[in-house]
């Protein structure tokens, strides 16, 4: 698991560098460079080829990209003047690569970092079943009213998903996936303002019977939820081996109740909060990450890659899967505040349409069109939680 995200400092700093020069190519043609090659190609950078030192599998295309020596690049008219190369290569090859090629008298380099090398590669490697995490809002709305909510729940409207539909989902999905998937996330929302919440947990571990299911919620009604009509929602937890992740906020709630019901039940239960020092006195204040818009559109195509969401907060909304929450959720934000985001078919993709997992899992690796509008760079990851006054100015 990497913990962090591409710097877009040093992105910034490599585009730039890509720009200057007419022949870009990328040093080595292993797992690691062939995602840097697939992340500049979203970009719209051309990457030239790849250089390697030995032909040792003398193989001359990699997936249609050509392969050369160094001291093959001439010979095919490329410019010493005009030929730049990214080095991503593990550090211990570093100066070998560069003495070979300063003896052909190449002077343009770029030195990717460690950090960046990783975490390209990670957010661009389609992920495996067993490694794939898909969110679902069972309902949209909240009982807690969170300012910059990145699933907008505090705007929204009182919506519940539809059972029916999210049979057919989740169904498909099963087929899809031989009944693989690493994780499966009910949240909202908050999840337990839906009283069918029972139905969909059974739903989901029948056509996922060994993927870990989680509940995320506010805990406001878990204590409630043992006496429901429908039926004690902590037997059910139980019964399909649901996890419960619950977040906490500076509120009056009885978490060790909550806690004490889990042991009884037997339900495994998390508890967690995003917290940062309160610069000044020390304290651990709870917080909210800030996501600002950039309402016309104008963002730049490379430093999506640094969105902790993307290719990590996959969704699953109205039978298409997006890379983010924020995409399909957005029409809350819309709504209140009369802004408007187009929005096309690629932003998503058909579940129904796709013809594997494989082509949903390489899907959710591509920029959509909709980053355009994520000020990415500008996020705020330690502001301090309050509610919701419900202004334009938590998204902006
Ligand atoms: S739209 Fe793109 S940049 Fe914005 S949150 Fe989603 S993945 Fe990240």
């Amino acid at each position: 698991m990497v913990p962090d995200q591409p710097d877009t400092k040093e992105l910034d700093r490599m585009f730039c560098f890509c720009q200057q020069y007419t022949h870009i190519f990328i040093y080595g043609c292993e797992e690691k460079q062939r995602m840097l090659w697939k992340y500049l190609e979203i970009t719209g950078i051309r990457i030239a080829g790849y250089v390697i030192s030995q032909r040792i599998h003398r193989e001359m295309v990699r997936e249609g990209i050509p392969i050369y020596l160094p001291e093959e690049l001439e010979s095919h008219g490329f410019s010493k003047d005009e030929t730049a190369f990214l080095l991503a290569l593990p550090g211990a090859y570093y100066n070998d690569v560069l003495c070979t090629l300063q003896r052909l008298d190449y002077e343009h380099f770029f030195y990717m970092s460690e950090h960046n090398k990783n975490t390209i590669a990670y957010k661009m490697r389609p992920r495996i079943r067993e490694q794939f995490w898909l969110e679902v809002n069972i309902a949209d709305h909240c009982n807690l009213n969170c300012q910059m909510c990145d699933h907008y729940s505090q705007l929204a409207d009182v919506h519940f998903l539809d059972f029916d539909e999210y049979c057919r989902d989740i169904e498909r999905l099963s087929y899809l996936m031989d009944q693989t998937m690493g994780i499966m996330k009910l949240q909202g929302g908050e999840p337990l303002l839906n009283r069918q919440l029972g139905k969909f947990i059974e739903v989901t571990r029948k056509f996922f019977p060994h993927t870990r299911i989680f509940l995320f919620t506010n805990g406001l009604l878990l204590l409630q939820s043992e006496k429901w009509e429908e039926g004690n929602l902590w037997e059910c937890l139980y019964e399909n081996n649901v996890e419960v992740e619950l977040t906490m906020y500076p509120i009056s709630l009885d978490y060790e109740k909550i806690q004490e019901k889990a042991a009884q039940y037997q339900v495994k239960l998390s508890m967690f909060k995003e917290i940062a020092d309160d610069q000044n006195t020390g304290i651990l204040k709870k917080t909210s990450v800030k996501h600002p818009h950039d309402l016309k559109g104008e963002q730049d195509m490379h430093s999506f890659i640094s969105c902790y969401q993307f290719n990590e907060s996959i969704t699953l909304r109205h039978g298409k899967i997006y890379t983010c929450p924020m995409i399909p959720y957005s029409e809350y934000l819309e709504k209140a505040f009369s802004v408007s985001f187009e929005r096309c078919k690629d932003d998503g993709i058909d579940i129904y349409e796709a013809k594997s997992y494989e082509e949903i899992a390489e899907f959710v690796t591509h920029r959509v069109p909709f980053c355009r509008y994520c000020n990415v760079r500008n996020r705020q990851f330690a502001v301090e939680w309050k509610q919701s006054d419900r202004t334009l100015s938590e998204y902006v």
